[in-house]
């Protein structure tokens, strides 16, 4: 039994709120000044009672204790200084800091029906110190350990108040004040009551702080250490819990936790005076389960923006402050790896002999079809492919496509699957890949995803008979839609997000799709100039151009590694696209004809391209000798009985055919091979000019009848 407070009541008039706040400190416990409710039963912030979130009376003095009860104090010179400021402010207890829990009861929701109930089996949770709450209710206080955890709430009405405060005498509410029950007041003049030890039953429920959670995130992959727990709890204290928003983000990064995510919530959203249990579990059980990129990271992140230092002060890299396993530098001889003579480290191939893991940039112009080759790509390397599809990967794993194309790559997808002859179901297709819109966001939200996707992985059977768990294919349809960057000319900005993906996502193969501003020929293709790509391709793992091989239309497309750290059996792809219609409903409900097409990608045979572009040449200089054929036949007929030299040195000024002498002696060749030019001895033949030229028509006749003869009707 502590001993007898000093003389409270030798004071003759009523004790003033200092008192009873100095009275408190002499206890240990710490206090917080909230607002207290004005003799018209209005809160004395001003605001409104029945505002949304507002527990009128209850809630502490922003201006006097920016962070609430996590500012609370015991310090004689702070209370005088708060109370000098507000006389008639009221006082809340913070909890867990005094060493205090309390048991709150609340007869309007059950309260006491759920004690009785309990106290008929466990006995009853006595205490010494009891406050009669403005409700009606009791606040039974107890002694308890700042860092064991309890649960909220021993069931209806019947919480238990730890992490957060209470509001004690002499503080008014809008239902009555709160007052000490006599005999059972810690402030007593006469007989003082200290709280008593936790009951047995309470006591029982409790458990070590944060040492028995897990971190586990779907996929029973746990990703952080009980210390990782710990750590959250900490960062959670710089967080302000009266922000719905932000009370709604922290829920949500915490959701996929579980019920060790919702205790944590819970202990966090106690510190908020709009705390009410049953609203919590509420929100948890309905809302919180919609899709997002908040990860318990981001509490992280914004503990830090908050003035936290992180759980670990060696490094201000975010990275190394999250992990919190290892501890070492990242530069440490700890990290080094075999030197590599003993054992050959072989890459981890996305396709093999062609894209390894690690980030990779894909870019080509817009409107060259990227999806439609970039897609079927990716998903081979789920094993979805044609039968006879030479690039089948070894390695499978799960594919991830985070793009601002949505209905472009479900139908890429359905023609792969309904054309594809991949053999594969559709239910092969939804289980191996997840179509995900992209929204623009900045690098480091993007890149907190990584950590979800991580657990997505496959297990691939290895030759000793153990499992490979291949991490997903990560596709970034595109960059633009993706990384929300200021200005992507900025190199500085782009190697920044290219960094943090590249930590991020270590380990993954990732496809960032980017554009390059203009269709690049063939010839420009080694030189990523164009904006935006330099900056993306600048600190990728690999780099691939799509061009096209040609000008026309339906040139076929061309994958080429312009950057690889391996040495590559063959740099270039070509695909073989594939184009079906079908008949489907629009939007409307009317049928429509809509077209589909997905590509499928092999390697290009050495020296293939050339000849495909040296035909390609060819046929353009053959059309271009036959229209100079048809030209010289034309000067021949109007203007007869020259020797060749005529026709071929004649300049263009003077009425002759464009074109060099050498073609033109070619194609005058040509129409003499063809018989449709003769030649004749010149009457007066001179040395330089003993023949000349004259149109056969009856030769051209009977080439137009031959070719008549050819057109069945
Ligand atoms: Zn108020």
């Amino acid at each position: 039994m502590a001993r007898t407070p000093k003389y409270l009541w030798e004071v003759q008039k009523a004790p003033s709120t200092l008192d009873y706040a100095l009275q408190y400190i002499q206890l240990g416990w710490f206090i917080v000044p909230t607002w207290n409710v004005s003799e018209d039963g209005t809160c004395r912030c001003g605001r409104d009672n029945n505002e949304r979130g507002h527990k009128p009376g209850k809630h502490p003095q922003a201006n006097l204790a920016p962070r609430g009860h996590l500012d609370a104090s015991n310090d004689p010179r702070v209370i005088q200084d708060w109370l000098s400021t507000d006389p008639d402010c009221g006082l809340g207890i913070s909890l867990a800091h005094s060493g205090l829990i309390a048991l709150d009861i609340d007869p309007q929701n059950g309260g006491v029906e759920t004690l009785e109930a309990i106290e008929k089996e466990h006995g009853v949770l006595y205490s010494d110190c009891i406050a009669k709450t403005q409700g009606g209710g009791e606040h039974r206080l107890f002694k308890a350990d700042a860092n064991t955890s309890y649960p909220s709430s021993l069931g209806a009405g019947l919480d238990l108040k730890h992490q957060g405060y209470i509001c004690v005498a002499p503080s008014v509410g809008v239902s009555g004040s709160y007052q000490w029950f006599d005999g059972k007041s810690p402030i007593s003049k006469i007989n003082p009551s200290l709280p008593s030890e936790l009951p047995k039953f309470i006591s029982d429920k409790s458990r070590p702080h944060a040492t028995s959670y897990e971190l586990v995130e779907r996929g029973g992959v746990p990703v952080a250490t009980a210390q990782t727990f710990d750590d959250l709890k900490e960062a959670l204290k710089c967080v302000d819990s009266d922000d719905y928003q932000t009370w709604v983000n922290v829920g949500l990064a915490l959701h996929p936790y579980g019920e060790n995510g919702f205790a944590t919530w819970i202990e966090w959203s106690k510190t908020s005076n709009k705390f009410d249990a049953s609203v919590c579990r509420k929100k948890w059980d309905r809302d919180l389960d919609t899709p997002h990129s908040i990860t318990y990271r981001s509490i992280f992140r914004l503990a830090m923006d908050n003035g936290w230092t992180g759980p670990n002060l060696k490094s201000a890299s975010s990275q190394v402050l999250l992990e919190g396993e290892s501890s070492s530098h990242p530069l440490s001889f700890d990290r080094a790896v075999h030197s590599g003579v003993e054992q050959v480290s072989t890459f981890e191939y996305l396709l093999d002999d062609f894209i390894s893991v690690g980030v990779n940039v894909l870019a080509g112009p817009p409107g060259i079809g990227k999806t439609t080759l970039a897609i079927p790509l990716a998903v081979s390397c789920a094993h979805l492919y044609p039968v006879d599809y030479t690039l089948a990967p070894l390695i499978r794993r799960n594919i991830i496509i985070v793009t601002e194309s949505v209905i472009q790559v479900q139908r890429v997808l359905y023609s792969l699957f309904t054309w594809g002859n991949t053999g594969a179901r559709a239910s092969d297709f939804e289980e191996r890949i997840k179509v995900i819109p992209s929204q623009r966001l900045d690098a480091e939200i993007v890149c907190q995803v990584a950590e979800e996707y991580r657990t997505w992985t496959v297990p691939n059977e290895m030759a000793d008979g153990g499992t490979y768990d291949a991490l997903p294919l990560v596709v970034f349809d595109t960059a633009n839609s993706v990384f929300e960057i200021e200005n992507e000319n900025d190199n500085s900005q782009v190697g920044r997000v290219m960094a943090l993906v590249k930590q991020s996502f270590d380990g993954f193969p990732v496809i960032i799709i980017a554009h390059t501003a203009k269709a690049l020929g063939d010839g420009e293709s080694n030189s990523l100039s164009p904006r935006g790509a330099s900056a993306w391709s600048g600190d990728a793992q690999g780099i691939y151009q799509v061009f096209k091989d040609g000008e026309e239309a339906d040139s076929p497309r061309i994958l080429r590694a312009t950057k690889t750290r391996f040495p590559t059996e063959f740099n270039e792809l070509t695909f073989n696209l594939v184009t079906n219609c079908q008949d489907h409903k629009d939007i409307l409900g009317y049928d429509n004809r809509v077209w589909f097409q997905h590509s499928i990608a092999r390697p290009l045979a050495d020296g293939e391209r050339l000849s495909a572009k040296q035909r390609k040449k060819d046929e353009k200089q053959w059309e271009a000798h036959l229209e100079l054929c048809e030209a010289l036949k034309n000067q021949i007929r109007s203007d007869p009985d020259h020797a060749i030299t005529y026709y071929t040195r004649m300049s263009t000024a003077k009425g002759g055919v464009a074109g060099s002498q050498q073609r033109k002696e070619k194609a005058i060749n040509h129409l003499i091979g063809e018989n449709i030019v003769e030649q004749f001895q010149l009457p007066n033949a001179s040395r330089n000019a003993k023949y000349g030229l004259r149109v056969n028509e009856q030769q051209i006749t009977n080439n137009e009848l031959d070719n008549l003869e050819e057109i069945p009707f």
